[in-house]
């Protein structure tokens, strides 16, 4: 069997006794192509409605390609950069066009950003992460057309500005851009519009998958309890166990008898480390009363993690929390209580079959790189000496070092730019920002003891699994062969 699940710290599952699901995005899971459009959509329509924005913006088509997760919006420039894991922009686009580098540089001196400068930078890995990045590109365009057609450059495209009449309001500043596409879709999921909709079109948006349902009542008989920790409400709670859940149980009648705990409206991150009150929650009628007792299996609405661990007389080290987002779900986890964590990321399964895609590409790669690499050290060499002793280099040798060093410079990256185009086709990996690590693989590799891209990689292995993370060689254990 293929490996499905990634250790970065080492994980005894035997030692496991709670296991937490966040509930959207990990244990159930959506279309996400379909999720997408919808937000992009509801958020188009309120940003025309509520923010005064112009009604071109109603025509701008979805196009789910054109972001990855992980991406950071510079909300003063306008721009979308992919950051390395030191912070190194490896690629980026202001509004929908690439920046080349040259001019990437003359915008931002350095290759580094501060991503703790929240004031400018906003990282964006939820899931909406490709509606947001999308539109907010989308919107820079359009104000980058109308400015032009005000001052009469057309720069933008002459479509969009053509469509801007006089009439039309003008469009805020790029701040504020990045600021209404934000605060815009967390007014649609926080008033339930969102929601709402995927209500109504429960086949449309959400993935019924029985073997999520299988290898969870296995791992009960191991037993391992099972909670959920969810911010949606109780209401929407039940709508999607019911229809995601209850169908495929075979050995228990209802949801509310295969998990132990179901916390609804939890607040993450907040939940790990504020001790908001328990609320019970009646199961049938949805109605809510205080809780100061023990916690017992049932549904509750807010709470903490703190009292949650109290109750059950566990250390955080004998839960594992599952969830699909960093911020929310895992990084004030890890550093606030010692739950042991793990991360679903989506894209992952794609993302690895293009790296088998890639691979052919990387082997030349790699070859032309050792045919490089002796070259330039001779060329180092003949120039130092040049330098050091005053001597005439052998200019033709230099030259025709030179020459072939070029020469493989332009086949290593057409490789690269064919090796890139097996991922995603502006951003290339979500995992990786040239050889470095992508930002976003370097939270995961923080905050993330195991990953992989579904519940049911996990739930498909033993509940006794022991992940053993591998040992990472750093930079002068791979000189001397020692990894
Ligand atoms: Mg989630």
């Amino acid at each position: 069997m293929p490996q499905k699940v990634f250790c970065n710290r080492t994980l005894n599952m035997r030692k496991i006794k709670f296991i937490g699901l966040d509930m959207d995005h990990t244990l159930v899971r959506y279309h996400s192509h379909e999720f997408e459009a919808l937000a992009h959509e509801t958020m188009k329509q309120r940003l025309v409605a509520t923010k005064k924005y112009p009604e071109s913006v109603l025509s701008l088509p979805f196009d789910f390609n054109l972001a990855i997760r992980g991406l950071v919006i510079d909300k003063k420039k306008g721009n979308l950069l992919k950051v390395s894991r030191h912070g190194a922009i490896r690629a980026s686009y202001h509004g929908t066009k690439p920046i080349d580098f040259p001019t990437q540089q003359k915008l931002y001196k350095s290759i580094y950003i501060d991503l703790s400068d929240t004031t400018s930078y906003v990282s964006i890995d939820t899931a909406f992460s490709i509606s947001v990045a999308t539109l907010f590109a989308q919107l820079i365009d359009i104000k980058d057309a109308e400015s032009g057609a005000m001052s009469g450059v057309g720069t933008g495209p002459s479509t969009i500005a053509n469509a801007l009449s006089e009439k039309n309001p003008i469009m805020p500043d790029y701040e504020t851009i990045a600021h209404d596409v934000i605060s815009t879709l967390d007014m649609a999921h926080r008033d339930g519009s969102l929601k709402g909709e995927v209500a109504k079109n429960l086949d449309r948006y959400i993935i019924r998958d029985p073997e999520v349902v299988a290898g969870l009542e296995r791992y009960r008989k191991h037993d391992k309890k099972i909670f959920i920790l969810t911010n949606s409400e109780y209401s929407y709670t039940k709508l999607l166990l019911d229809y995601a859940i209850n169908p495929f149980l075979k050995n228990y009648k209802s949801w509310s008898d295969l998990f132990e705990f179901v916390i609804t409206l939890a607040q993450k991150p907040r939940f790990f480390y504020d001790n908001l009150r328990f609320l019970e929650v009646n199961p049938e009628s949805g109605l809510m009363s205080n809780f100061d007792e023990t916690l017992r299996k049932g549904v509750y609405q807010s709470g903490g993690a703190d009292k949650f661990a109290k109750d059950l007389g566990i250390e955080g080290d004998d839960i594992l929390y599952i969830g699909d987002h960093i911020y929310g779900d895992i990084l004030r986890l890890k550093k606030d209580c010692n739950w042991r964590t793990a991360l679903v990321v989506e894209e992952l399964d794609e993302e690895m079959e293009a790296y088998k895609k890639a691979q052919p590409y990387s082997a030349e790669i790699r070859t032309l790189m050792d045919r490089k690499e002796p070259l330039e050290r001779t060329l180092v060499d003949l120039i130092s000496v040049k330098i050091e002793t005053g001597r005439e280099a052998d200019e033709n040798k230099v030259h025709e070092l030179q020459t072939q060093i070029t020469e493989l410079d332009k086949n290593i990256s057409q490789l690269i730019k064919k090796q890139q185009s097996v991922f995603n086709q502006h951003w290339g990996e979500i995992m990786r920002a040239g050889n470095e690590e992508s930002y976003f693989a370097h939270q995961v590799d923080r905050f993330a003891c195991i990953y992989m891209a579904k519940l049911t990689d996990l739930l498909e292995m033993s509940p006794r699994t022991y992940f053993r993370a591998s040992r990472r060689p750093l930079a002068h254990e791979l000189a001397l062969g020692l990894s």
